[in-house]
């Protein structure tokens, strides 16, 4: 075996300690090239180097000999950006865009359920990071998000792995219909500590409940708070991980109102909490991967609220369900001034998906196809408002006109909601239906994916007001 039929990536080259390490590519595959006795696992090369391939093991040695191949806790810097990747091969465009835009990337950021839907694992989702920061030299920090996280196993899981962002989903512990009518007798000690006062937030803002409004924050949010206390002192309370620590509590029906966000902000930190960021669910309909939905006055208005709040106890909003809610960046740029984090993750894919309609028509209406006859069982994940009826027959649509789909709010959700089930579909034979043709053409024609994320990720940053450096 020889390295030298192999087409070095010239940012890649690397020397620690006098030895050199680089990344190269023969035909499909991509390998490291390292000095023997750095301890990589693969083939000697017969001239003191080994060939190694792009496995777990070498991954974390890599992590271990170049620090900026490994996440870091990014979440407390101004800006920080969320990009959930579920293809494990978005990195090479976003490292494009985020060279230049003055925020922090988070790279790997993915939820149990997408790692589920998506057969990968919290393993895979930060190699696939690895490997591409030290092909492409990126060598800003950028963070590893263990998104969503709702157990103790799972927070251990993503924690042992070197993941430095827990985003703590409480939403199971957070009761719905609860109504003033309804909610229970309101403790004493609650009563004592807010009623009758005006809370002072700063910025000609104050806060004051009444006993109703009160006693239904309460029983919402009450296990909710107990809960993200419990798992902050079980695993970050003692500093044992470098990890940043988001409370979030927007999955659920109901928004969250300025004033139970004072109360949840209020209890976590006299429960001696320290998190970096908290996500409400705002007013509207934040879907996935498509606009806001929603009266953008009362956005404007309540947004306001939410930021002079996390100013005054000294965390970051963070905006989930962030993909292409171009409507309202501008407000959450200038209210937050600046100051956020924001979530994405389908439109990475629909990006995906979209330069397959780019580069060959004929696999992306197979995909479609099929799209449309699962689309049903799709559903039972995610909450969306398609209309099949909407979206053209793709056996109609000129090849040219099918990247338009992705114009198309209930195609992109379409496509959005069943990445899963195109990812994991099999042949009779066990081979996959379309992964490793659609992996193929990605990998194939890398280009055309890394230029739609830098198109439509930078118009999100831009719409944000990130400026480039
Ligand atoms: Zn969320």
């Amino acid at each position: 075996m020889n390295y030298q039929n192999y087409i070095v990536f010239d940012k890649s080259v690397n020397k620690t300690d006098g030895h050199d390490v680089f990344m190269a590519r023969s035909g499909a595959e991509t390998v490291i090239v390292a000095d023997d006795g750095l301890g990589f696992t693969g083939k000697s090369a017969g001239d003191g180097k080994v060939i190694a391939p792009l496995c777990h093991e070498n991954a974390v040695l890599l992590r271990r000999l170049f620090p900026f191949t490994a996440p870091s806790p990014v979440l407390r810097k101004e800006r920080s950006f969320g990009l959930g990747d579920r293809l494990g091969i978005a990195t090479f465009g976003h490292i494009q865009l985020f060279e230049r835009y003055d925020a922090y990337p988070v790279f790997a950021q993915q939820s149990i359920r997408e790692l589920t839907l998506t057969n990968r694992t919290y393993e895979d989702v930060l190699d696939a990071v690895t490997f591409a920061v030290f092909r492409e030299g990126f060598k800003k920090p950028w963070g590893a998000d263990g998104d969503h996280l709702k157990t103790v196993k799972d927070v251990e899981y993503a924690l042992s792995l070197g993941f430095t962002m827990i985003t703590l989903d409480c939403s199971e512990h957070i009761k719905s219909g609860v109504t003033v009518q309804n909610a229970p007798p309101l403790p004493p000690a609650y009563a004592q500590k807010y009623l009758g006062k005006s809370f002072d937030i700063g910025e000609g803002e104050s806060i004051r409940f009444d006993e109703g409004e009160l006693r239904q924050t309460v029983a919402i949010y009450g296990e909710a708070i107990a809960f993200a206390v419990d798992m902050y002192n079980r695993f970050l309370k003692d500093g044992k991980y470098a990890a940043d620590f988001e409370i979030s509590i927007d999955e659920t029906n109901e928004p969250t109102t300025p004033l139970q966000h004072y109360f949840v902000a209020r209890e976590l930190t006299d429960g001696g909490v320290k998190f970096a960021t908290l996500a409400p669910r705002f007013c509207g309909e934040f879907q996935k991967g498509i606009d806001y939905v929603g009266d953008l006055a009362q956005f404007d208005k309540e947004i306001k609220i939410h930021s002079s709040l996390t100013r005054h106890f000294g965390y970051k909003l963070s905006i989930h369900s962030g993909s292409d809610k171009f409507s309202v960046f501008p407000s959450i740029g200038r209210e937050t001034r600046g100051v956020f984090h924001v979530k994405t993750a389908g439109t990475n894919w629909l990006e995906a998906m979209r330069a397959v309609a780019v580069a060959d028509p004929a696999l992306y209406r197979a995909v479609h196809r099929y799209a449309l006859s699962v689309f049903k069982e799709a559903t039972a994940y995610y909450h969306v408002t398609t209309n099949l009826a909407n979206i053209p027959d793709v056996g109609q649509l000129k090849d040219d006109a099918l990247p338009a789909l992705f114009d198309n709010n209930d195609a992109r959700q379409l496509i959005h909601i069943t990445y899963g089930l195109i990812l994991t579909k099999k042949n009779a034979d066990g081979t996959f239906t379309f992964k490793d043709a659609l992996y193929n053409l990605w990998r194939d024609r890398e280009s055309v994916y890394n230029d739609a994320l830098v198109r439509h990720i930078g118009k999100h940053l831009d719409l944000l007001g990130v400026k480039q450096i």
